[in-house]
């Protein structure tokens, strides 16, 4: 995912280059590889190099109710400013940007897009996995999963402390009803 952006930094404001990418990359969890596709721009600006990106990907991990493994597609919109380093017409280093955080071109023109992907990744992937909307999970006494069906444990009781809310809400839900 590295770019050598030479030219476009020697090009007038407003020069656009457009790729494709499909690449296979280690950013997934665990190390596991992770396809990366789809369509890169590259715009000229004053200062820099303002990238944007539709990139589709996917999320691999584990359900978070029933533990199975799961891929889920994921789609992101990377748009960033890259500052370089360089002055490559006249020679020198440039200032910093303002955001100490922000993207830099190295010395030797390359536009690396793996960390700004990396962060995008971390920030688009969904607090939780499931393998399916629905999914019901495992038994929390013998760990069968219950998306294969009932298991033989005997049903939870109802815990005791919760029957007196119980009782209200239901006389709640009752008095509602006269009303109308
Ligand atoms: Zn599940
Ligand atoms: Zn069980």
């Amino acid at each position: 995912m590295r770019i050598n952006v030479a030219q476009l930094l020697k090009a007038e404001i407003g020069a656009r280059r457009e790729y494709e990418l499909d690449e296979v990359v280690d950013e997934g969890a665990q190390g596991a590889s992770i396809p990366l596709r789809g369509r890169v721009e590259l715009l000229r600006t004053d200062r820099g190099i303002l990238v944007q990106a539709a990139l589709a990907t996917e999320v691999r991990g584990r359900c978070d109710r029933c533990l199975v493994p799961v891929r889920q597609p994921l789609d992101i919109e990377l748009e960033e400013v890259f500052y370089p380093i360089i002055d490559i017409l006249h020679g020198g280093k440039l200032p910093d940007p303002e955001n100490k955080d922000a993207f830099r071109i190295d010395e030797y023109n390359q536009l690396d897009l793996g960390e700004a992907t990396r962060q995008y990744l971390i920030a688009s992937t969904p607090m939780r996995l499931l393998c399916r909307p629905g999914c019901v999970g495992l038994c929390a006494d013998c760990g069968a999963n219950l998306n294969q069906g009932p298991c033989a444990c005997p049903p939870a009781p109802v815990e005791q402390r919760w029957a007196p809310l119980r009782q209200l809400l239901e006389q709640g839900t009752f008095r509602r009803k006269q009303r109308n």
